[in-house]
């Protein structure tokens, strides 16, 4: 299952309909009825099945993304989209960020399909995780409408079947400086939009310092984390340049109020830099836009998710981590939520990505005792 899957090339620009259709027809063989949720052109789409009865509330998710990173410029010892298997490692993309975690879903559905099942099992696998968690939030927006909502949901994201139950959040933005133009022997008369943007990225940076002191022992790095990842601006060395863009990226512990970082940039921006520009010229500015959030997971201490997962993991405690996942989208929308899947992130969006046997196993383990205690235990929302 796993070779097949890998085989769709489901790079996050690219289609996944080749993919998804397959799984659907694949359901289908087991009586399963597949529901696929389009985007608006129509060339991805979310899956959404029920295994078990339909005509109650809650049960549980199993969420996985079927989208990949890209392979462009990595150096990869064999055909990334040809599984390879060498000692006790697959590799291939995707083996590990996540399809090795759908493909034990979809191998274990031969038996959850003839458990006659009391609680429900939902399968919920999306697009554009990579890119900002974007496919999911369509379908997030139907659960308790046109679709079932899941009382418990388990993110198949790569912990080594580890429970997870906190993630840090992701909120990124593009800053934009309007200097004005000049020569570059007058500068006393243009507004030099990449010397601002280099003070506001500074600022940035020492507020991102000031973050460090309030600290999360369970995430790695303990603190709210600043990126810059990207800058674009003036068009030739002896013009004082009218334009610099920006991307900036904070990854925030997630009891983080995230709407301080780009207040604090606005703030300075007005106080230290935004009046001497615009003394100059009226159309200088300083702006903002928010590209992207991804909420973070904290699930409260009482998590029906974090429960039953560590029982199903045969686990004690549970864990945090810091890369963001749809986890924190689902726990939003009021589904207990936690992250529970095979492989390493260490493994993931790197070149020659594998993920263990051993890792596909355990999951298989998991999801036995969950089509178990689904057979057995019938709870409503
Ligand atoms: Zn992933």
């Amino acid at each position: 299952m796993l070779a097949k899957l890998v085989s769709f090339d489901t790079t996050s620009s690219l289609s996944n309909m080749d993919m998804m259709t397959y799984m659907q027809d694949y359901l289908g063989g087991f009586g399963v009825t597949a529901k696929l949720i389009p985007n608006a052109d129509g060339t991805k789409a979310s899956l959404f099945a029920t295994i078990g009865p339909k005509d109650r509330e809650g049960g549980i998710g199993l969420s996985g993304h079927s989208d990949v990173v890209p392979v462009k410029g990595q150096d990869w010892r064999s055909d990334p989209f040809v599984l390879r298997q060498q000692g006790d490692k697959l590799y291939g993309r995707g083996t590990c960020d996540m399809k090795g975690f759908i493909a034990c879903v979809l191998a274990a559905v031969p038996k959850m399909a003839a458990a006659n099942l009391k609680t429900p099992l939902h399968l919920i696998f999306s697009y554009d995780e990579e890119i900002g968690c974007t496919g999911v939030r369509p379908t997030i927006e139907m659960l308790g409408k046109d679709l079932p909502k899941p009382q418990i949901i388990f993110v198949g994201e790569p912990s080594e079947m580890s429970v997870v139950d906190a993630h840090k959040g992701t909120n990124s933005f593009e800053t934009e400086v309007i200097g004005h133009e000049a020569h570059s022997s007058m500068p006393h008369i243009g507004v030099n939009a990449i010397i601002t943007a280099g003070r506001l990225m500074t600022a940035l940076d020492d507020y991102a310092a000031e973050l460090e002191k309030f600290t999360d022992e369970r995430f790695e790095p303990p603190f709210t984390s600043l990126q810059i990842g990207m800058i674009e601006g003036g068009t030739a060395p002896n013009i004082i340049p009218k334009s610099c863009k920006f991307r900036w990226e904070f990854r925030a512990l997630p009891d983080y109020d995230t709407s301080l970082f780009p207040a604090y940039l606005e703030e300075f921006a007005k106080v230290r830099l935004l009046s001497a520009m615009q003394e100059i010229s009226k159309d200088c500015n300083i702006i903002t836009r928010k590209l992207n959030q991804v909420p973070g997971l904290s699930c409260p201490p009482d998590s029906k998710a974090v429960t039953l997962a560590l029982k199903l993991a045969q686990q004690n405690s549970s864990h945090a981590v810091s890369y963001a996942t749809e986890a924190g989208l689902f726990e939003q929308a009021g589904c207990s939520t936690i992250i529970c899947g095979p492989g390493s992130i260490a493994q993931a969006h790197k070149p020659n990505e594998f993920v263990a046997v051993g890792e596909l196993e355990k999951c298989d383990a998991f999801l036995a005792r969950l089509t178990e205690y689904c057979a057995i235990q019938a709870f409503l929302a």
